[in-house]
């Protein structure tokens, strides 16, 4: 069985949950619990391979738990969000790309980088540019989503999962 172990990061609120609700179940609620921390499974078709993408949705700040990073290891590609209305969110990725590197002991780990929240295009602080920069940077993929209308979000999943068969 093809299992693609994927790991979403990234501040509080920026949409990890709803980002990953949306991708498993095609679903978006108001409100998630800010708390959990769980596994989400989907069926997927990898390069015409069917397989199973199990995405860790971390929760909590900053910190990475011992337990989370055992399963940052295990990782084989990684999601940073952001959202385009929080710039401090956008300044949290550095730190979240660095301990991605850091655990993963590589810079060629597969990772897209993604700003959330597109749909609140008149409370915008990030600009699309400062994303793509950012993920030049990184030498990683970019997009913007909105797990609230749910655009992108399945092309983020997609890129991912190629490169993350490819690794
Ligand atoms: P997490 O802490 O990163 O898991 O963030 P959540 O997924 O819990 O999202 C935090 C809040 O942001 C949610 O209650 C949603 O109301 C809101 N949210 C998440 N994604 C979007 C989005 O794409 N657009 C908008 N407008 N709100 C969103
Ligand atoms: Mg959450």
């Amino acid at each position: 069985e093809n299992v693609y172990k994927l790991v979403i990061v990234g501040s509080g609120a920026v949409g990890k949950s709803a980002i990953t609700m949306r991708f498993v179940s095609d679903t978006y609620k108001k409100k998630y619990d800010p708390t959990v921390e769980d596994f989400y499974k989907k069926n997927v078709e990898v390069g015409g391979i069917a397989g199973v993408a199990e995405i860790l949705d971390t929760a909590g700040q900053d910190e990475f738990s011992a337990l989370r990073d055992s399963y940052l290891k295990e990782g084989r590609g990684f999601i940073i969000v952001y959202a385009i209305n929080s710039a401090p969110s956008f300044d949290a990725c550095q730190d979240l790309y660095n301990v991605v590197c850091k655990v993963k002991q590589t810079k060629t780990v597969p990772i897209i980088l993604v700003g959330n929240k597109m749909d609140l295009e008149d409370d915008r602080l990030v600009s699309k540019e400062d994303g793509e920069k950012k993920a030049e940077e990184f030498g990683c993929d970019f997009m913007e989503t909105s797990a609230k209308t749910g655009e992108n979000v399945n092309q983020v999943f997609d890129i991912l999962l190629n490169k993350v068969k490819i690794d």
